[in-house]
């Protein structure tokens, strides 16, 4: 059983947990030794600290021996994107800007984590500041898709993604702002899930674009993520923008007899560009659905065409606002030899920033600026609210959306890095329920002729994340992707 503990999913293991018949230290160490093993090829982890992580499963351990077991999460390592604030320990944002910074506080969904007993682990590789699609936008390193090491494994959540394919932790957290919870669960052959804006708490996420960021579960099966979601998700004081709303208890709503669902195949998803293998395995599962007795009808989403666009207007415009925080005086990276504070700011700046990042702020600046902000950003948010309004329509009739996560499989390391545009691209089925804030899963559904995993995107209607955990697991529990693991 050891070699294979490190691929268990966290309500197996829990099981386990509660029969007495494994210890959290057993579970974190054969993580640990599959991290030494593997993570020198899939490098999904910034830094990671074993002895914090041991002393975390000794505590569960002994909470559990004296009958105390907080939850199903108690002594289950989760690993975390290197964007979310742990306290004590280090928050790059795989940038350099933020150098030796050390949070001071733990983010809410990092408080809710340990509240529920779970084993806080590592640091997960990600794009700076979380953008970018590859994680090849990371200061520190790039992170190997486990399928084919060649390959990217899609971002800005690489690391997260990679890690529980690659078996380094069975769970992990990550943030989406377009798709970066989403495009890497797809190609990475795991569940990714993007909660609807608000459900879950932003305090302690470093700020991207604020009105789009949201955290959300990676893990092997919808149970699992179901589980995590259940743990972070709820109203916090410290984030103005998280719902005050009735959490259902997302497993036992797992556990009802629900559907058949009305389905809707929105039209602009299959169109230009959608990959031949891609197309086909969606559209085998949507025919899973339809023999399930699932009613299946073509749909419109009608300004599709327009969400990359306004979301490269919107994202940046809230990203040049956000990071203008980095100025040399309140974080970790100064510039030295400087002549006067304005010099400090643009020193500090030139030196911290990696390139995609500046190509932002000055986009961003752009949009916002006197004379073009009528022309982009405001326009920008019209549309973003016709986009809205494509859904709701689209909710009117059917209960979720079906549709690929990405229009490819992984590319290969180094492919777009010169190419911002078709970069940009990798989110064209993602960005969307982020504008709309919207909830989407993706989970796996089919392996290309080269191996490398493809992934289904169900969107559903805000709050209703437990509909969309119920449609995913129906096609989970029918299906063995999920059950595959890459060779490494
Ligand atoms: N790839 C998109 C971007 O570069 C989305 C990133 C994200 O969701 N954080 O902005």
């Amino acid at each position: 059983m050891a070699e294979t503990l490190y691929y268990r999913t966290a309500s197996d293991l829990n099981r386990e947990l509660e029969s007495k018949r494994i210890s959290s230290e057993e579970i974190v160490r054969a993580v640990i030794d599959r991290t030494r093993a593997v993570d020198e090829k899939v490098c999904a982890f910034i830094s990671f600290d074993e002895d914090d992580a041991i002393a975390q499963a000794k505590a569960s351990d002994a909470r559990r021996a004296r009958g105390e077991a907080l939850g199903p999460l108690d002594g289950i390592p989760v690993g975390i994107k290197d964007i979310m604030a742990v306290k004590g320990q280090p928050l790059t944002c795989a940038s350099r800007m933020l150098g030796k910074f050390v949070s001071p506080y733990d983010a809410t969904s990092i408080r809710k984590l340990k509240d529920a007993g779970a084993v806080v682990w590592g640091r997960l590789n990600m794009d700076e500041f979380a953008m970018g699609s590859s994680t090849e936008n990371s200061s520190v390193k790039t992170t190997a898709n486990p399928w084919n090491t060649e390959c990217i494994p899609g971002g800005s959540s690489g690391g997260s993604a990679a890690c529980v394919a690659a078996g380094e932790a069975p769970l992990s957290l990550g943030s989406d702002t377009g798709g970066s919870i989403r495009q890497p669960a797809a190609l990475c052959g795991v569940v990714g899930m993007k909660p609807t804006y608000g459900l879950v708490s932003r305090y302690g996420l470093v700020a991207f674009a604020s009105s789009l960021d949201q955290i959300g579960p990676f893990a092997h099966t919808v149970e699992d993520a179901a589980l995590l979601l259940q743990t972070i998700a709820g109203h916090d004081r410290f984030d103005s923008t998280s719902f005050k709303t009735d959490i259902p208890d997302y497993r036992t709503e797992l556990q009802r007899k629900r559907g058949p669902w009305k389905l809707g195949i929105p039209r602009e998803y299959f169109g230009e560009g959608l990959d031949p293998e891609v197309e086909k395995a969606v559209r085998a599962a949507i025919e899973f659905y339809r023999k399930e007795g699932c009613e299946i009808v073509d749909v419109s989403l009608p300004h599709s065409d327009y969400a990359v666009g306004v979301y490269y207007i919107i994202a940046t415009a809230e990203a040049s606002s956000n990071l203008a925080r980095y100025d040399g005086v309140r974080y970790t990276h100064r510039s030295t030899d400087v002549k006067d504070a304005i010099d400090l700011y643009f020193k500090t700046r030139a030196e911290g920033f990696g390139p995609e990042v500046k190509r932002r702020v000055i986009l961003g600046t752009y949009v916002l600026s006197s004379g073009y902000y009528d022309a982009y950003y405001l326009k920008a948010q019209k549309v973003r609210t016709l986009i809205r309004g494509d859904f709701l329509n689209a909710y009117e009739e059917v209960d979720a959306l079906i549709t690929p996560t990405t229009p490819a499989p992984a590319f290969r390391r180094g492919e777009k890095v010169d190419d911002p545009l078709q970069m940009y691209l990798s989110d064209i089925y993602t960005i969307s329920a982020n504008l709309a804030g919207i909830p989407g899963i993706s989970i796996p559904c089919g392996f290309s002729g080269g191996g490398l995993p493809i992934g289904l995107q169900i969107l559903g209607q805000p709050f209703k994340e437990a509909d969309l955990f119920a449609i995913a697991r129906k096609f989970e529990q029918a299906h063995d992707h999920h059950t595959r693991h890459p060779a490494l």
